[in-house]
């Protein structure tokens, strides 16, 4: 009876944290296409070589340190100035409204990132953004490139995502199987793997983060419409794919702006004019 009881208020305490989460539905069937098909049999092969294989949090970070000190010494980066005070301010609203979340993911480290996560602005004409172990870097080039708060907004929320949904975790547990690391010399893994990070991610874990960033954007009270000009502006310029990694591998910004407006209209009966 006793042990009865218990069992219903551990229940209750559950299902009482779980009250006020927000869950939304993230449709990635939006981004559906054949590269996918290479990808799940690539995610399959690694799946059966590493089922052991967990990647914990201080690993995570011990590599996004190692990716700054890379874009360190090869960039000039800003951690102060009015720009800067723009990207952290806009990160540190964004970051307040993951917990207000379920878990979209079955990443077991969701929502424990949050201390961790530091912003940089990196000097470069190149248009691009990424993140590894909680640090997010925005280029110059794609700081100018975006027109407003909102706009920033989806670009910082949909890095965070690639950490808050495991994809970080995911790249590295990918290279430690494809590199045979068993040992303790995370730091030897770390120094080869920056450039492996810079790259995006397959289509699915950018929809993915496209649609999450939306929400934290939305939730943290940026306007969310704005991220399909962003994609649409993009899209136009697909043509000098030199400025613009973050794409480079992706013809697909147009889905992007799609999938972004479906998602909204959808989960939150917003209609975008774009
Ligand atoms: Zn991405």
């Amino acid at each position: 009876m006793k042990r009865n009881f218990l069992f219903i208020l551990i229940l209750f305490l559950n299902a009482n944290t779980m009250i006020g989460q927000k869950k939304t539905n993230h449709d990635l069937t939006c981004y559906a296409n054949s590269l996918d098909v290479l990808e799940e049999v690539e995610n399959d092969l690694f799946t059966v070589f590493s089922t052991n294989e967990k990647v914990t949090i201080a690993e995570e970070l011990e590599v996004g340190e190692v990716v700054y000190e890379k874009m360190k010494e090869k960039h000039t980066i800003r951690t102060s100035g009015s720009d800067y005070d723009r990207v952290s301010e806009i990160m540190n609203a964004l970051i307040k409204q993951i917990s207000t979340f379920a878990n979209p993911t079955s990443n077991e480290n969701f929502s424990k990132y949050k201390p961790h996560y530091k912003i940089y602005i990196i000097e470069s004409n190149e248009i691009n953004a990424f993140t590894a172990g909680a640090r997010i870097f925005v280029t110059t080039g794609i700081y100018n490139f975006c027109k407003s708060k909102d706009e920033l907004a989806c670009i910082i929320g949909h890095e965070i995502c690639h950490n808050e949904l495991g994809h970080i975790a995911e790249k590295i547990k990918k290279y430690k199987t494809a590199s045979g690391y068993l040992g303790d010399e995370l730091g030897a893994i770390a120094n080869n793997i920056g450039s492996f990070l810079t790259q995006p991610f397959n289509q699915k874990n950018e929809g993915h983060c496209d649609l999450f960033g939306l929400d934290l954007a939305r939730a943290a009270g940026y306007d969310a419409c704005q991220n399909i000009q962003l994609w649409s502006r993009m899209n136009e310029n697909n043509g000098e794919k030199d400025i613009f990694s973050i794409f480079s591998s992706h013809p697909y910004s147009g889905d992007r702006a799609t999938c972004s407006k479906n998602h909204l209209k959808k989960n939150y009966n917003m209609n975008c004019n774009n």
